[in-house]
């Protein structure tokens, strides 16, 4: 990207993966669903699966430092090359030594290539062959970003784990529109195939095909075949009903190999993650837990609520009993609602802190679950308890609906949202530089507070 020409192709410089056998280690399958207790191997340590990876778009996971990333648990964080690439610029991150040394963090980081981004956020001017012209969502700027520019962004970043050039079209486009990408992923992920990598890092595929079964299978069928060292499902998140995103999981996962790890991309809410292990996905990575927990919106093993409402006003309890985040562990309800409500920066901080560690410590009990042999009723218990939201129910019943909440649904409600994408919706506090931020974390629709 930073060029509005292609760049030249590299002849013969590709990168082939290497000892793809002991890059996943499969420790267990569940016995009564398609869930994996695993162990995905990267060039800075081990991240045993299923894992939740905190997302930090701009070098950062919102309001939270890598040591208490740390403290918490997470072991593998994601950040964003079109982000990252307009700013503040890979000059800037090479000489600072990689994206590591410039924020901080020494664990695995896995960068999304930017494809997403570019079909959802930037201005299109034109889809080529080898990528798509578009001006910057920031200045206008004209660039060009394709499979060669993606990998090159990612090779400077020194990611751990890259992403495939991908197309990502939105959940309703046309059957031709999905066609399209389909092809234009496949043919983009060769291209990414053959270039050169930071050392160690592992490039993961990509498989599209929206809600079209025969067209996930003919991606995954294509995108396999190239061999990558893992693979991604991509197209849900961005605004379809739940019933459509588990129906194109469970169109793409027999297709992918058991040897490999499987990266659902954006979602979900705790409930859909823990469905979606048993439906044979291992990572995730979703916006929700530091989002919401800017809007005083907490998650519980129950489901969310708002700490700003007056019930909380003299509760002098954790957000959730038992919990044992350093906010729970240390910090009441009421103390919390207080913060929020005179819009002091600690709040969103300790809702941050416990929404994201409420994520790790869920991943934490699955595998615990999973190696126990008790998965099953533990996912029974756990989606039994957990109350989603309104939108999300709604969704259930028509899964023909569109996911743009209906006005009458009360704006703390629209912000637990199934995942990434529809937490887009709402329309951002202009005040709120950190919210505009974070819009465009994902893909989603124009305009720019559309993004995820
Ligand atoms: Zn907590």
């Amino acid at each position: 990207m930073i060029a509005c020409q292609p760049m030249p192709p590299q002849n013969g410089c590709g990168n082939r993966t290497g000892s793809l056998a002991a890059m996943f280690h499969l420790i267990r399958t569940d016995s009564e669903s398609r869930a994996r207790l695993g162990r995905l191997m990267t060039s800075r340590g081990p991240v045993d699966t299923p894992a939740f990876m905190p997302v930090g778009t701009q070098a950062t996971v919102k309001a939270l430092d890598p040591r208490e990333l740390r403290e918490m648990g997470a072991k593998v964080i994601l950040g964003n090359s079109y982000h990252l690439a307009i700013r503040p610029g890979l000059d800037v991150i090479r000489a600072a030594g990689g994206l590591h040394a410039f924020m901080g963090w020494t664990d695995p980081i896995l960068t999304d290539s930017g494809g997403f981004q570019v079909f959802s956020l930037a201005k299109i001017r034109k889809v080529h062959m080898h990528g798509v012209e578009f001006r910057s969502h920031v200045d206008g700027a004209l660039l060009f970003l394709g499979p060669r520019e993606a990998m090159e962004i990612q090779r400077v970043l020194g990611s751990d784990i890259a992403m495939v050039f991908d197309e990502c079209p939105a959940h309703n486009a046309p059957p031709k529109e999905q066609r399209l990408a389909v092809e234009r992923t496949i043919r983009w992920a060769h291209e990414c195939r053959e270039q050169p990598r930071a050392p160690g890092q592992l490039v993961f595929g990509i498989v599209q095909g929206g809600a079209d079964a025969q067209l996930r299978e003919q991606c995954a069928r294509a995108v396999v075949a190239l061999d990558f060292d893992g693979y991604a499902i991509g197209g849900v998140s961005v605004g379809e009903p739940e019933p459509l995103m588990f129906a194109a999981i469970e169109a793409t996962v027999p297709f992918l190999p058991e040897n490999k790890v499987r990266y659902a991309m954006g979602l979900g809410t705790p409930a859909q993650i823990v469905e979606l292990v048993a439906r044979g996905v291992d990572l995730f990575d979703c916006v929700l837990p530091t989002r919401v927990a800017r809007n005083g919106t907490a998650f519980t093993s129950k489901g969310t609520f708002a700490i700003k409402g007056g019930a909380c006003k003299t509760q002098f309890g954790p957000i959730e009993d038992g919990c044992t985040c350093f906010a729970c562990r240390h910090f009441s309800r009421a103390y919390i609602r207080h913060l929020l409500n005179v819009n002091e920066i600690l709040g969103l901080r300790l809702v941050s802190i416990h929404n994201t560690h409420f994520y790790l410590q869920l991943m934490r009990d699955i595998r615990a679950h999973l190696a126990a042999g008790t998965f099953s009723s533990f996912r029974r218990d756990f989606v039994a308890n957990y109350v989603p939201t309104r939108l999300v129910l709604e969704s259930r019943a028509d899964p023909r609906s569109t996911r743009k909440p209906s006005p009458n649904i009360p704006k703390p409600l629209r912000q637990v949202d199934l995942h990434r994408g529809c937490e887009k919706w709402p329309e951002p506090d202009p005040t709120d530089q950190a919210d505009q931020a974070d819009q465009t974390d994902h893909a989603g629709t124009a305009p720019e507070d559309r993004i995820t």
